[in-house]
């Protein structure tokens, strides 16, 4: 049985760890750190989830897009585990877009994203993808992909004036 496993909440270190290449996708350990992780995600409300992010500092992800609110064309898809992954090309038109974190609750910024880019990365079956994501997807790609490398999204946010509350926030995208 998959477990709900705990968020490391921003000043944990794992957070600012590089996170390790994953040697084999097939280790029953990784296989229930992803199942593990799909919970988390999906107990959270979340529409991504890094390794490090439950303490394990793995270069592995979840994806798991939805429409919302701000993102209403964001593709409703299967959550989804990528390991190991790599930016190929990133387009050079950015688009800043609101973002949260888990590891953050309560604070939401305003951060710039490459719209399209380019990715390669291995499916939890051990197959590499090639694949093209934009906008909201590719927001959660870069988002995520920070993750592994020790990145929040506070450190994008170009000033501490496009950072609000989640109330806030929410009062914004009501209205
Ligand atoms: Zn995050």
């Amino acid at each position: 049985m998959p477990v709900i496993r705990q968020i490391a909440q921003l000043g944990q270190p794992v957070l600012r760890q590089v996170a390790e290449t994953i040697a084999d996708q097939a280790d029953s350990a990784v296989q229930t750190l992803i199942d593990d992780m799909l919970v988390t995600v999906a107990d959270a409300n979340g529409v991504g989830l890094a390794a490090p992010q439950v303490y394990e500092p793995l270069a592995l992800f979840i994806i798991a897009s939805r429409p919302n609110p701000r993102y209403p064309q964001a593709p409703q898809m299967e959550p989804t585990a990528l390991i190991n992954p790599e930016i190929l090309w990133m387009s050079d038109d950015k688009e800043k877009g609101w973002e949260g974190c888990l590891s953050i609750p309560g604070l939401r910024g305003l951060v710039p994203r490459h719209r399209r880019i380019g990715v390669r990365y291995l499916t939890r079956a051990g197959e590499s993808r090639e694949e093209e994501f934009s906008d909201f997807l590719a927001r959660i790609f870069q988002h995520e992909f920070d993750h592994i490398r020790g990145v929040v999204f506070l450190d994008r946010v170009e000033s501490t004036r496009e950072l609000v509350t989640e109330k806030e926030y929410l009062r914004l995208a009501a209205g």
